[in-house]
């Protein structure tokens, strides 16, 4: 497992630096563990202080959750390079960062755009991503644990290409592509899946699905879901070290 260091690209690709981290959570040391978890991934969820946990909650209210007819349609590609995308990509920035996320696709920000934003750890900058497409990926798959930041309480066992090789443009409309691997990949590919109305759901075998949707439904049926289901029921805890022998993304139903 290639661990967090979720490579290089190769190309240079535009980012909002000038967006503030003023995060002081940390990733944590939980470094022996592939950190596979996506954008539910919670950076020291035992350490949150009141504000940031408050914060994130404020986020997440934010955020379209399970049942939000936007996170299954496909999102349409942006044709506008202006500065209402870039204003959009910030607040998309600072959205997955309020929320203790890893990655955030548009639709889950109420915006059915091809447009995705991502920042695997604190030391790299965000990325965004705009009308991305998957050109290439390896053969070599692995499997890690993801959460998504619209499925309180389900954490699943994703199995993935491991590279990937991916064409966009930037916020100005430049084109890049861009190779990532481990981490990194992971979480363009679930972000890429956003935009295609496809959820963690669908990736997985069905049993897990079920257990998944029963954890789904508990979370959201609890007052103030999401801010410390995520945080605190690692749901459907599947056990799978066993290879998977599927991958076919089911359209799930609810
Ligand atoms: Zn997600």
């Amino acid at each position: 497992m290639s661990g967090r260091a979720g490579v290089e690209s190769t190309t240079v690709s535009r980012t909002l630096a000038d967006v503030p981290t003023d995060r002081t959570t940390s990733l944590g040391e939980a470094c022996e563990r592939p950190p596979g978890r996506l954008e539910g991934e919670l950076r020291e969820p035992q350490q949150l202080d009141p504000e940031t946990a408050a914060r994130r909650r404020r986020a997440l209210a934010r955020i379209r959750q399970y049942g939000d007819p936007i996170l299954r349609s496909r999102a349409t590609p942006v044709a506008r390079f202006d500065n209402e995308l870039r204003r959009q990509a910030q607040e998309m920035i600072e959205l997955m960062r309020d929320a203790l996320g890893i990655g955030l696709a548009a639709p889950q920000a109420g915006l059915s755009q091809r447009l995705l934003v991502y920042q695997i750890d604190e030391e790299s900058e965000a990325r965004v991503l705009v009308n991305p497409e998957l050109v290439w990926h390896s053969e070599e798959l692995e499997v890690a644990e993801e959460g998504c930041l619209s499925l309180p309480g389900v954490l699943l066992e994703v199995e993935r290409p491991l590279a990937i090789r991916v064409v966009a443009q930037q916020l100005d409309g430049a084109a890049i592509e861009l190779e990532a691997s481990g981490l990194e990949a992971r979480v363009i590919q679930h972000e890429l899946d956003h935009l295609d109305g496809i959820l963690i759901l669908d990736r997985v075998p069905r049993d897990q699905r079920r257990a998944a949707l029963r954890a789904l439904r508990e979370a959201l049926e609890r007052p103030a879901a999401g801010a410390d289901v995520v945080l605190s029921s690692p749901a459907a805890a599947s056990d799978s070290s066993s290879p998977r022998d599927q991958s076919s993304p089911v359209t799930a139903s609810d």
